[in-house]
């Protein structure tokens, strides 16, 4: 027996034979040599631990390519985000505006004058081309900009309070996600927290008793992504603006998802907006820019003067700066907020938000026949009135009356199983699609389905075999 294995395995084509195939010639001119070859080492040594022998070359090149095409598959993928949560962290939050992607991909494409002032000849500021418009929109006398909004507070403490005290609400001690907790960015930034008040009330007396020698900043945040209801009670930005005033002590305040217009205009609960921090007195704000803002990942830090000129010269600054292409496309998508009246057109965070369920309602007719068929008769498909999230922690409680398409197993045995295998094939697909599972469906919310005819056509290669599933 194991005399026939090895006369087998001698009749393993070897690497070179591979190589001289033609499929193999055109592979190389696909992927380069060294790739090539690597995966042709790969399925041969596949071949021999598998005592599996091909009965032709080509055969082995045919394996190689598949894998090399599987390899250079972007890792980093587009897919549809039928979750209902419009700005979902884990699917990249903002889809940005057609201005900004141009801006980006302009500005991938060129050289720029960055840090360079094309008037006088000299060296310039990378925060220029953003500064005037961030204190147009907020009325705050300067800005500056980093990587996100974790990256605002983070440099914003470690300025302002270093080696001295936060004082902060118990009821505003909050986590956003992953590794962001209040009191460990604090420790990181250098900064001892005070803590004031209780969970669900905190009084104007709380914070003026922990005012002291060694006090940096009085610190408010916005608890963007949960509400304390009940007996509660917390002092206002105006009020612990003036408090701060009086006592010369910096209010900062981190706003989270700050909007640049009043929600309401669209059919949104209100969000405070940027101005209005300002306005309330408030010497610095930070908040995101690819939240409610609708633009590329960013932290906004707009205030005073003097502050926001000690933050830039921070070392940390250094570290935490942007690139041309989100200055880009920072700069076209905050251009837009000049004309509030046509953002719903222009700024798609907006659009998505603001469209009306008896719009998404025709899509979700439109489409069903389409699903129906693409998902067979083990499962039955039906328009079914949702709410969408807006995400990323912005008005946590507000939903949106939404529409979709609830796939359920046509029978009740093995249901889950069946959603399961359902749920895995549709991420399976050449654009992903990803809904959610709830109450024994899989539910689509089609908010955020731009492009029906793609998502029809990549529906059409839906395979939910079971051999399928077990392979993936
Ligand atoms: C989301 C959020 C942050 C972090 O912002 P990123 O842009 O995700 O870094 C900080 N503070 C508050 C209140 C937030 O809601």
């Amino acid at each position: 027996m194991e005399k026939i294995v090895t006369a087998n395995l001698r009749r393993l084509p070897s690497v070179d034979e591979v190589l001289k195939t033609a499929v193999a010639a055109d592979a190389i001119g696909r992927f380069g040599r060294p790739a090539v070859v690597g995966a042709v080492r790969h399925v041969i040594s596949q071949c021999r631990a598998n005592a599996a022998v091909p009965d032709r070359p080509e055969e082995v090149t045919a394996a190689a390519v598949s894998l090399l095409e599987a390899r250079e598959r972007p890792k980093l993928r587009p897919v549809f985000n039928l979750t209902g949560t419009v700005l979902h962290t884990n699917l990249g939050r903002s889809v940005l505006a057609e201005s900004a992607i141009e801006a980006a991909v302009t500005a991938m494409r060129s050289a720029m004058a960055l840090e360079f002032d094309l008037e006088g000849g000299r060296r310039g500021e990378r925060d220029d081309h953003l500064r005037g418009l961030l204190c147009e929109l907020t009325g705050a006398e300067d800005a500056t900009v980093v990587n996100n909004n974790a990256a605002a507070v983070l440099i914003v403490l470690n300025t302002l309070a270093h080696r001295r005290e936060t004082i902060v609400s118990r009821g505003e001690l909050i986590e956003i996600g992953g590794a962001f907790r209040m009191p460990e960015i604090m420790s990181r930034a250098g900064t001892k927290l005070v803590e004031v008040g209780t969970t669900n009330r905190t009084h104007k007396k709380d914070y003026a008793g922990a005012i002291g020698a060694k006090t940096g900043i009085i610190f408010k945040v916005h608890t963007s992504n949960y509400r304390i209801e009940g007996f509660t009670k917390e002092v206002s930005a105006r009020e612990l603006a003036t408090l701060a005033s009086e006592r010369k002590i910096p209010m900062v305040h981190d706003l989270g998802s700050g909007t640049l217009v009043g929600l309401a205009q669209f059919g949104l609960a209100h969000e405070p907006t940027v101005a209005e921090a300002i306005a309330d007195g408030a010497d610095v704000v930070t908040f995101s820019g690819d939240k409610l803002l609708g633009g590329p990942q960013a932290g906004f830090i707009v205030g005073r003067k003097d502050l926001i000129a000690a933050i830039n010269r921070n070392p940390m600054k250094r570290a935490l700066r942007l690139d041309k292409m989100r200055i880009a496309a920072i700069e076209a998508t905050l251009k837009l907020y000049r004309d509030p009246d046509r953002l719903a057109q222009r700024l798609p965070t907006v659009r998505l938000l603001s469209l009306s369920q008896s719009a998404i309602e025709a899509r979700s007719r439109r489409l069903l026949p389409d699903v129906q068929a693409a998902v067979g008769p083990l499962f039955s498909v039906e328009v079914t009135a949702c709410e969408s999230q807006i995400g990323s922690g912005a008005l946590p409680l507000v939903t949106i009356p939404s529409s979709g398409l609830a796939i359920r197993s046509s029978s009740a045995r093995g249901a889950g199983r069946l959603l399961k295998r359902l749920a895995a094939g549709l991420r399976d697909l050449d654009i992903p699609v990803v809904g959610r599972i709830e109450e024994q469906a899989l539910v689509l919310d089609l908010r955020c389905l731009d492009d029906e005819r793609a998502f029809a056509r990549n529906l059409e290669t839906l395979d939910l075999s079971e051999k399928r599933n077990e392979s993936a």
